[in-house]
């Protein structure tokens, strides 16, 4: 401690005008100080810590001070603080942290290292800087005087690494409880605490030894906790820990529900990232399956460490672990994440991948809509682009793309665009003519499990919640899921509507979902004007949803014969949890390889 401020500390009972006076004493031995020290690299940082603030308490004081030191590139330390007692008002001075000496006794050299001693010696250089908080004595009021604003040293640039300018926050020590409790590695944790505040300069070893310190009962105990709640509730879980830590860095979990739906109805899987469902910004993998009623349940969910292959391998691998070889899905849809797409070949090669239309437009409409300069003009090009992507025969979909290349010859960027980044790789997973030819019950986009996934972002909050509570929410959605979804079962065992009293339909009525009879329904429609014509009919509904086609209902009204239950596939017929078996040499099951009709699309495996 230097003179100037013993002086003050020591007179703290003296009138503020004394005081005052008395600052302007000190501030000149501080500059006498400061030429002693070398001022050629020094500054007067006064007018960075003058304020009028009144501070709440000596806290609030101390922090805004360590705060607006550290943008400035200085370590503010307590260099001495007094209670006020015998009814003197508390006062705290503040100081750089290189102000003082070294002192090089003997006692130190023997006991330090050179190095030690060196780190130690170079950081005081007796710089003068110091600050005066003052007690106002009323509500824990508090003031802040700038005694002597010169730094005579240069400022830091890098702060990391430093002693107290990496010590975390009372804010942040808590976030850090927060997040070890779960199951966040250190890397992440320092890169969420740097992203909420770019003045933290806290560095991997301040998180690992506050970690040490202060988490490691509590985040076992949590995590005790979090695993508690899932086998309370009878969930399935899997998790996998780094190596060398107790940290869990993946999660995924399920409920027993869920997995019967599953076996039920596995066909069809939808799989989204949601991204920032929580405050530690770890993706959230949900994968979502769709019923015989057209309604989307929950098949599982997965904290993932990274959006990486391996953590995509990891999830994917325990999905297929819990399906039966014989009901493996046909058709998975996903956006372009292409460590997923990577994972998926590995786990499900034989999986026909969709890309999700809806995904697409969304990127088309990002990179393409300021291309154009009217609104009209781009609205022109985006119907074109859909009518493009639902081109159901392969001469309507040469001719479309020649005319969307004529008409927007002037824009060579978005059909660039377009062209690189989906057609030439993606094609034959989203345009129609080649994804009709698969089993997909009306699913070629993610925007069944989409609208889940609002539901679920909105029962997430704002993306500010621990893994218990998101947990917890999760937990509630998926309840009333099963609800929803036995309810949809049980309407359509029992509720007749008028247009199904017709006896064609009386082999299916109970027997279908309603979902499905009201496409048969539209089907029934056609008949009328197709008949029993194929080639005009063209089938789509019998290669995608395993529905007849108006070509076939023709057939049977002809011969005068209902419509028979086993021409439906048993996706619609299976109104229950139970598992399926589904029979995986049934003709409607097939899809179309290259060899038998030429088309380019592709299995997985082979891309
Ligand atoms: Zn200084
Ligand atoms: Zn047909």
């Amino acid at each position: 401690m230097d003179e100037g401020t013993s002086i003050l500390v020591g007179k703290g009972q003296e009138s503020q005008t004394v005081v005052e006076r008395r600052k302007g004493k000190i501030q000149d031995d501080a500059s006498t100080q400061c030429n002693k020290v070398g001022l050629e690299c020094g500054r007067d940082y006064s007018c960075e810590f003058i304020t009028q603030e009144i501070f709440k308490s000596r806290e609030a004081l101390i922090k805004w001070a360590r705060d607006v030191g550290r943008r400035n590139g200085f370590v503010i330390v307590i260099k001495t603080s007094t209670t006020g007692r015998h009814g003197k008002k508390p006062r705290i001075i503040l100081g750089c942290e290189r102000s003082g000496c070294y002192r090089n006794n003997r006692k130190n050299r023997e006991v330090n290292t050179e190095k030690k001693m060196k780190l130690t010696a170079s950081k005081k250089c007796g710089c003068p800087f110091s600050l005066l908080g003052k007690n106002l004595g009323t509500n824990n009021d508090w003031t802040l005087h700038v005694l002597c604003g010169v730094h005579n040293h240069p400022a830091e640039n890098f702060r990391e690494g430093h002693s107290y300018a990496g010590r975390l926050s009372e804010e942040e020590t808590s976030l850090l409880v927060d997040m070890s409790k779960s199951m966040v590695r250190p890397k992440e944790i320092l890169a969420t605490l740097k992203q909420r505040c770019d003045l933290n300069v806290s560095t991997i070893k301040t998180i690992y030894n506050a970690r040490y310190r202060k988490c490691k009962r509590a985040e076992r105990t949590q995590m005790q906790q979090l695993f508690a709640q899932l086998a309370e509730h009878k969930y399935i879980e899997w998790h996998r820990k780094c190596d060398d830590t107790e940290t869990v860095t993946d999660l995924l979990w399920t409920h027993p529900t869920s997995l019967d739906l599953l076996r039920a109805f596995p066909h069809v899987l939808i799989m989204d990232c949601i991204c920032k469902t929580n405050r530690y910004h770890m993706p959230l993998l949900e994968i979502v399956g769709v019923t015989s009623t057209e309604k989307t349940f929950s098949v599982c969910f997965a904290y993932l460490q990274y959006e990486c292959e391996d953590n995509y391998t990891w999830a994917l691998g325990i999905l297929r672990s819990v399906i039966s070889e014989g009901a493996l899905p046909s058709v998975i849809v996903t956006d372009r994440e292409i460590t997923l797409m990577k994972a998926l070949s590995t786990v499900f090669p034989g999986a026909t991948h969709f890309l999700c239309r809806w995904h697409i437009n969304r990127n088309v409409s990002a990179k393409c809509k300021k291309l154009f300069e009217t609104k009209e003009k781009w609205d022109r090009f985006i119907i074109s682009w859909n009518m493009l992507v639902s081109s159901s025969t392969k001469e309507q979909f040469t001719q479309q793309l020649v005319m969307l290349n004529k008409e927007f010859n002037t824009y060579p960027e978005a059909l660039e665009y377009v062209r690189c980044s989906w057609l030439d790789p993606y094609m034959d997973r989203f345009v129609a003519v080649w994804t009709d030819k698969s089993m997909h019950f009306g699913n070629t986009t993610t925007n069944m499990a989409e609208s889940s996934h609002a539901q679920l972002k909105k029962e997430l909050g704002l993306g500010q919640g621990t893994f218990e509570s998101s947990w917890m929410k999760i937990h509630n959605l998926l309840e009333l899921q099963h609800t929803d979804i036995k309810a949809s079962f049980k309407k359509s065992k029992t509720v007749v509507q008028h247009n199904f009293k017709p006896s064609k339909f009386k082999e299916l009525r109970g027997k279908i979902s309603i979902s499905a009879l009201e496409k048969i329904l539209v089907e029934t429609k056609r008949a009328n004007s197709v008949g029993v014509d194929q080639d005009a009919c063209g089938c789509v509904i019998r290669h995608t949803h395993g529905l007849p086609c108006a070509h076939e209902i023709a057939e049977y009204i002809k011969e005068d014969r209902p419509i028979p239950l086993d021409c439906i596939h048993p996706h619609w017929c299976k109104l229950d949890m139970s598992a399926t078996a589904t029979p995986k040499s049934s003709s409607m099951e097939l899809v179309p390889s290259e060899a038998s009709d030429g088309s380019p699309l592709k299995k997985l495996k082979t891309t």
